[in-house]
């Protein structure tokens, strides 16, 4: 037993090295995709599949797009373009027709670029040829070969006559050499795969063992085959993840903060009495069931959702107080210096003459100042801390944190949640997003949350009108509203120009702009790579009033708040997400000013048109964060890091949501009947979630 369960780790763990083809060249460039040993090529799942089960059609031809072809070499010849790029061209005929085959290398005066070619693909040979098909300068329709394969080569059935995977790459690493290789992988170590499901889980949802998933996932005999493996490998993913969440949950719930909360409104009153507006209802209910967390013996760990420009500072700012008026410290975490610039000036505004001490800390302080301000904080001479990133530094103490806010959540990572949580034994923690998901896949994605929406708009905003403009219109809108008095954004999607990206940038768009259509506004610059000082100089100098146009990246994406700021202009609006976008339009229409924002873009696909017309159509932040994470999938929404610390790398939210159901099932029942996962058939289960959670966050607690 002892013995035989070594052998199976040693196949597994052993090196990459270990397989035929594989030399140290070969084993550093796997090494970059994270693959060590056959067992990580085992578990380097494809990102994608292509169906070559059988050759295109000639007489159909598809331009630009992925082709298959399977013919008979008529003839071969090789020559120099004019540019010095050496070209292959074979005719073939295939069963539907007759197609040039080309491949295209760079020359090189120390060997033959083309000698593999030349000895392979002559007259006679039959080949598969899989590559882009296009209308090219050579002829009429070619295709531009990215791989191929002689038909008689044994280890053709694994690229060709079947559905195959597609890897990631990286240079020194190609889709053949992967798929060969991982093949050789599962003849010697499939059988060593262990399940870490139980048996009667297994049986009960009808799932594939793991190793035959394993071997599917590379390499299915059919859609079905594929879509059963890909379905079990999610539902493993999900169920771990979903016991993780519940584990984590169990801990939060049974642990007690030790100090209790008492409303005594010592601040809270004259706060909200100098606001200078009452509270929506929307506010008011869920600042209620804050505090009504904050009072439980337990650490509260809330998601507030609730549209760009509901009104979430303020509610964070009742529940900070709260905290402040108890003799605890409370922390704000915004994800750019210039939101936690805004929300401390907010904070002051808000709090002007109330005994709270405030400071800022971000990675822009001087190590002076920053020592300061550690010290302060560290003797409790500070109540509300706002900043970045900076806050989770090990050295920033709080000797009394107890309540933690971060704000546009999306931005931030689980395990950054995790290391604000180990700044104090416990603590009350409030998580904030202005891209609201619908709340079974909020649970999904942030498991352990309680959640709370606002769902009501302040009084007296007017909606802010999205059209989709040419760019002379907008201008020209833009220039009476400045005209008027008012400010306005111009954004684009990048900094400066690029050879390979065909998108106007920030930086040129700003000299033509001050040049020639606005020129006589007074007009500034801000962009992502700015130094953070300088960042700051202009975003308050904007908000004073000095700036008429602010031409801008999507740093100001998030919760900048200049009310006179009446009209956006996007240009490649295209090119943004539908959150980023209405993010960026909630920019504009912060006072009672009517606001448009103009989407400039020349949309090339039916789905981009789509996007900008559901974004006239709909102020909705709901409705538009639901689409986008339909069209973009759960982990582009996420930011794929985040996705990857959840631990999926096949589960898909929207695509597996009846599989995310079973799971969340499964986890409870699982956990009912075994607390601990001590059973034996829990063992796998068990040791995944202490390697997965326990070990990278010390989330999950077992003992
Ligand atoms: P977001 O939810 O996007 O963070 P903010 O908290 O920045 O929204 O609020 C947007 C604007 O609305 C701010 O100028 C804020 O002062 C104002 N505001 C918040 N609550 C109310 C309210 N109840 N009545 C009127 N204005 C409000
Ligand atoms: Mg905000």
């Amino acid at each position: 037993m002892g013995q035989s369960s070594t052998s199976e780790a040693a196949i597994l763990d052993r090196p990459a090295r270990y397989l035929k083809g594989v030399g140290p060249r070969r084993a550093d460039a796997l090494a970059r995709l994270g693959v060590a040993t056959l067992g990580d090529l085992l578990a380097n799942f494809p990102r994608g599949w292509q169906d070559r089960s059988s050759p295109m059609d000639l007489g159909a031809p598809t331009e630009g797009t992925s082709a298959v072809v399977r013919g008979r070499v008529l003839r071969a010849e090789h020559f120099q373009s004019a540019s010095g790029m050496a070209i292959f061209k074979a005719r073939l005929k295939t069963a539907t027709g007759e197609i040039d085959a080309v491949w295209f290398k760079h020359s090189s005066r120390r060997y033959d670029v083309f000698a593999p070619l030349k000895r392979d693909v002559v007259a006679g040979r039959e080949i598969w040829a899989i590559g882009r098909c296009e209308t090219g300068l050579l002829g009429p329709s070619q295709l531009q070969v990215e791989e191929h394969y002689l038909s008689d080569d044994p280890l053709a059935r694994l690229h060709v006559g079947r559905i195959v995977p597609l890897y990631s790459l990286t240079a020194g690493v190609s889709q053949r050499m992967l798929r060969e290789l991982t093949a050789a992988a599962l003849e010697l170590a499939e059988s060593r795969l262990r399940d870490i499901l139980p048996p009667g889980l297994l049986s009960e949802r009808g799932l594939p063992s793991y190793p035959k998933a394993v071997r599917s996932i590379h390499f299915p005999d059919s859609q079905a085959e594929l879509e059963a493996a890909r379905g079990r490998l999610a539902y493993e993913e999900l169920l771990i993840l979903e016991l993780a969440w519940m584990l984590k949950r169990r801990q939060t719930k049974g642990s007690a903060k030790g100090y209790g909360y008492e409303i005594t409104r010592r601040l809270l009153t004259p706060f909200r009495a100098q606001l200078g507006f009452d509270l929506t209802g929307a506010q008011k209910r869920v600042i209620n069931e804050i505090f009504d967390d904050l009072r439980r013996p337990q650490p509260m760990t809330r998601l507030l959702q609730g549209d760009v420009g509901s009104g979430k500072t303020v509610v964070a700012l009742s529940a900070l107080l709260l905290a402040v008026e108890n003799g605890g410290q409370g922390a704000f975490m915004a994800p750019t210096e210039i939101l936690a610039d805004q929300h401390l000036a907010t904070l002051r505004r808000f709090l002007a003459g109330l005994p709270v001490r405030s400071a800022l800390l971000t990675s822009r302080l001087k190590t002076k100042e920053r020592s300061a301000v550690l010290a302060r904080i560290q003797r409790g001479e500070i109540d509300i801390v706002v900043g970045t990133h900076a806050l989770l530094e090990s050295d920033v103490r709080f000797p009394r944190l107890r309540l933690a806010v971060i704000d546009e959540q999306h931005r931030f990572g689980v395990r950054q949640r995790a290391s604000l949580r180990r700044k104090s034994a416990v603590l009350d923690l409030l998580v904030m997003t202005a891209t609201p998901i619908p709340r079974t896949l909020a649970l999904a994605l942030y498991g352990d949350l309680d959640v709370s929406t606002l769902d009501e708009m302040p009084p007296g905003k007017t909606a802010i009108r999205t059209a989709h403009a040419g760019e002379a219109d907008a201008l020209a809108a833009l220039t009476l509203q400045v005209a008027a008095g008012h400010q306005a954004y111009v954004v684009y999607p990048i900094i400066e120009e690029s050879s390979r990206l065909d998108l106007r940038s920030a930086k040129k768009e700003f000299e033509r702009l001050r040049l020639g259509p606005l020129a006589g506004l007074k007009v500034a610059l801000i962009h992502g790579a700015m130094p953070g000082p300088q960042k700051a100089r202009i975003m308050n100098e904007f908000a004073a009033g000095a700036w008429q146009v602010l031409v801008a990246t999507p740093v100001i994406e998030v919760g900048i708040d200049v009310p006179n700021a009446t009209v956006m202009i996007v240009q490649n609006a295209d090119r943004f997400g539908m959150a980023s976008l209405h993010q960026l339009r909630g920019r504009i229409g912060r006072g009672r000013l009517p606001s448009t924002c103009f989407l400039v873009a020349a949309p090339k696909t039916p789905q981009a048109r789509q996007r900008l017309a559901t974004l006239a159509a709909s102020n909705d932040g709901f409705r538009i964060g639901e689409e986008d994470l339909k069209l973009r999938g759960p982990g582009d929404f996420m930011g794929t890091e985040q996705h990857g610390e959840l631990g999926l790398k096949i589960a898909n939210m929207f695509k597996d949501a009846a599989a995310l159901a079973d799971a969340r099932a499964d986890a409870e029942r699982a956990l009912q009947r075994d607390p601990r996962l001590l059973a034996p058939e829990h063992a796998g289960l068990r040791g995944r979630l202490l390697a997965l959670y326990h070990k990278n966050w010390g989330w999950v607690d077992l003992a």
